[in-house]
């Protein structure tokens, strides 16, 4: 099983708009720092799964049945924007698979174009193929779930995002589960400046501990913001070493071997 990051950044990306702080200038110099909307592909040799649909080029970077199906978190716009594009295509309808979120995204509901929405049970997990997908639900201020994906083979991948922490139940999921990898939500450095307390997205503490109580063997933070970027590139080393701010573009190939 591969994950490919194909979009590492929060609502806003890096570089932000008229932003100069020192990620932003960085991404701007070398475009390997650039953070596109938060998403992954998930692939096995056979079937290809989209988690995620923010980035603005889907219709350009997939070919007309190349996907097996779109999984959705939830309807926040740096999660669905692709699809108000995507959807005018023609050709067979694709699969969109979503939390049973009433509100959602109203205007893709009433018009979905070539997309087939479907909404997921948190737990009741989703059988595409090779895969299963657990629905896991997350902390954030739409309905929103994360994923538990496992293959056939015994890869155990959990993708988690958008969150700040985790509900109990998904937590005891996780920790019974088994995850091989795990990609966490980080979308602030360590106690916001404004001293406020979070809401709907973790920092770095906060990410690092549902990597830790996981029990996963690599974390993988996404959903990073050019904040989270400033402090590390102002503390090299902060994260422990089976920890990586996930970059886009970066292809993971997990084990087939699972040894909870
Ligand atoms: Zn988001
Ligand atoms: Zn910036
Ligand atoms: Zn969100």
């Amino acid at each position: 099983m591969r994950v490919t990051f194909l979009g590492t950044g929060g609502a806003g990306g890096v570089p932000r708009f008229g932003c100069a702080c020192p990620a932003c200038q960085r991404a701007k110099a070398e475009s390997r720092y650039i953070r596109r909307p938060c998403s992954a592909l998930i692939e096995d040799g056979k079937q290809k799964i989209l988690l995620d649909a923010g980035l603005m080029d889907l219709h350009d970077r997939f070919e007309p049945g190349e996907l097996c199906a779109i999984v959705l978190t939830h309807y926040h716009a740096d999660h669905v924007q692709g699809l108000l594009h995507l959807r005018w295509g023609k050709g067979s309808p694709i699969p969109v698979y979503a939390p049973p979120d009433q509100e959602g995204f109203t205007d893709l509901f009433k018009h979905p174009g070539i997309l087939d929405i479907r909404s997921l049970t948190a737990f009741e997990a989703l059988e595409l193929g090779d895969f299963s997908l657990t629905p896991l639900p997350l902390n954030h201020s739409k309905l929103t779930f994360g994923y538990a994906i496992a293959h056939r083979n015994g890869a155990r991948f959990a993708y988690l995002t958008d969150t700040l922490g985790l509900p109990q139940d998904s937590d005891h999921f996780l920790k019974q589960w088994g995850a091989n990898d795990i990609a966490v939500d980080c979308s602030h450095p360590p106690a916001a400046p404004s001293g406020k307390p979070l809401r709907n997205h973790n920092d770095v503490p906060a990410a690092l501990d549902i990597i830790q109580r996981s029990g996963a063997c690599r974390g993988w933070l996404t959903h990073l913001s050019h904040e989270t970027d400033c402090w590390l590139m102002d503390n090299p080393g902060a994260l422990p070493g089976s920890t990586t701010a996930a970059m886009d573009g970066q292809v993971v190939d997990l084990a087939s071997d699972h040894s909870p």
